[in-house]
């Protein structure tokens, strides 16, 4: 067993770390957090380094599919900004990934490319207002009309609506009864005639900001369809068999990048900030608080280069990928509370970003499959005897 980081995998670390020291300095940071902006320049500037290439094959223009090298700018790009983290993850994992799994050889060799550049960014058009953790009950709906489809319905906390390319929508393509088997992906562009986006004022997350989406006879072309012709009634197949598994690795990635970042602030704090004549570091409920998140981030780290590296290899990793999103998840949520308390008042003030981390940690554990739902399907999974 070899638990060195590959070497390429080091290169893109600090590769993006460069990038995050020269181009996203915490001041511009706060103020993507504070204005709720996507910082598109600097976006642009990622994808010339080739990052958005990382889940895209080279026959399409990209690097080669690489899913621990993917995590790994999630992570780093989580430490300072999810305003750039979130629209990496709507290029690279819900355009690149999806893509490469899921279209028809049309659409890779159209969209693929562009996804490398970074000049394709899908939302995810999942949730809608009476469907949540039930994702397979979505009631939009898509009919075919000639070389057209027209979909109508509606879509909630659809996140980065308003700067995406196409919305990744999943329609209801017959009757509701048939649950699985009626279901589709669609792309529809943000621009198009009959789509409305009314932003949802969120405490986190700030920079792909989350809307409502309606959709009132929209029509695109059927090409729009994911996968082709052949993607009719295929959605369940595509939410389950592609991205799913990496998807919950990806918010996990978030959660690793968040509380380094709550991590490595608190380990500076300590050795700054002096009460009763010394630094606050020499307090024994201080330097507690600093072993266990260590501790933490050691054992959540391993999981995600273990989780990472089974999806690589496409081995089954269904039961890994959600102890892994689960265990980072509430991990992380823990650490930047843990950095929070060590900041004192501090750490309530918006003038430090622990405040930030804190608010952007609380997210994880309730998207890409909430907590509870990662605890259903782990102990299903577990083979239990049934009775
Ligand atoms: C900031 C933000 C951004 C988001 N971005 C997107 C996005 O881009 N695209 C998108 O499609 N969605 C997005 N979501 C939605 C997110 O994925 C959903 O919140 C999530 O699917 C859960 O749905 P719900 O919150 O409606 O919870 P519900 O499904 O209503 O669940 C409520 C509570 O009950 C629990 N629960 C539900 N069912 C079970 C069960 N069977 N067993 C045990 N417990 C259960 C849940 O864990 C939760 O605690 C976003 C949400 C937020 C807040």
């Amino acid at each position: 067993m070899n638990f060195d980081e590959p070497e390429h995998i080091t290169m893109v670390r600090d590769t993006v770390r460069r990038f995050v020291e020269a181009e996203m300095p915490r001041e511009l940071a706060r103020k993507w957090d504070k204005e709720n902006h996507f910082p598109r320049d600097v976006f642009a500037k990622l994808a010339g380094l080739g990052m958005m290439g990382l889940t895209v094959e080279e026959d399409y223009g990209g690097a080669g599919r690489d899913i621990p090298a993917t995590m790994v700018v999630i992570e780093e790009l989580a430490r300072r900004s999810l305003a750039v983290a979130v629209p990496y993850i709507m290029s690279a994992c819900y355009a690149g990934m999806n893509l490469q799994e899921c279209a028809s050889e049309e659409q890779k060799r159209d969209l693929l490319p562009r996804v490398a550049a970074g000049e394709l960014l899908f939302a995810y058009g999942w949730t809608e207002p009476d469907v949540g953790a039930d994702v397979a009950s979505v009631k939009t709906t898509c009919v075919r009309d000639g070389d057209e489809l027209v979909i109508n319905g509606s879509k909630r906390f659809c996140s980065g609506a308003g700067i995406c390319d196409y919305i990744y929508t999943l329609v209801r393509t017959g009757p509701a009864d048939a649950r699985y088997r009626n279901l589709s992906f669609v792309l529809i562009p943000p621009t198009a005639p009959g789509v409305s986006i009314t932003p949802i004022d969120c405490m986190g997350m700030k920079g792909a900001p989350t809307t409502d989406v309606a959709f009132t006879d929209v029509r695109v072309p059927v090409a729009n369809l994911m996968g082709g012709e052949a993607g009719w009634n295929r959605g369940w197949d595509y939410v389950v068999g592609s991205g799913l598994d990496v998807e919950k690795l990806e918010v996990a990635a978030i959660a690793l990048g968040l509380a380094s970042a709550a991590y490595d602030d608190a380990w500076e704090y300590v050795q700054e900030r002096r009460q009763f004549g010394r630094i606050i570091a020499a307090n024994q409920s201080i330097r507690h608080l600093l072993a266990d998140m260590r501790t933490a981030l050691h054992g959540c780290r391993l999981m995600m280069a273990h989780a990472a590296w089974l999806a690589q290899e496409g081995r089954p990793c269904r039961l890994e990928t959600s102890m892994t999103k689960l265990h980072l998840c509430e991990m992380g949520k823990k650490i930047a509370l843990d950095a929070q308390t060590i900041f004192g008042a501090y750490g309530y003030a918006k003038d430090f970003d622990v405040e930030r981390y804190v608010r952007d940690s609380l997210l994880m554990p309730i998207i890409g499959g909430s907590a509870a739902i990662q605890r259903n399907n782990i102990v299903n999974w577990m083979g239990l005897p049934k009775g």
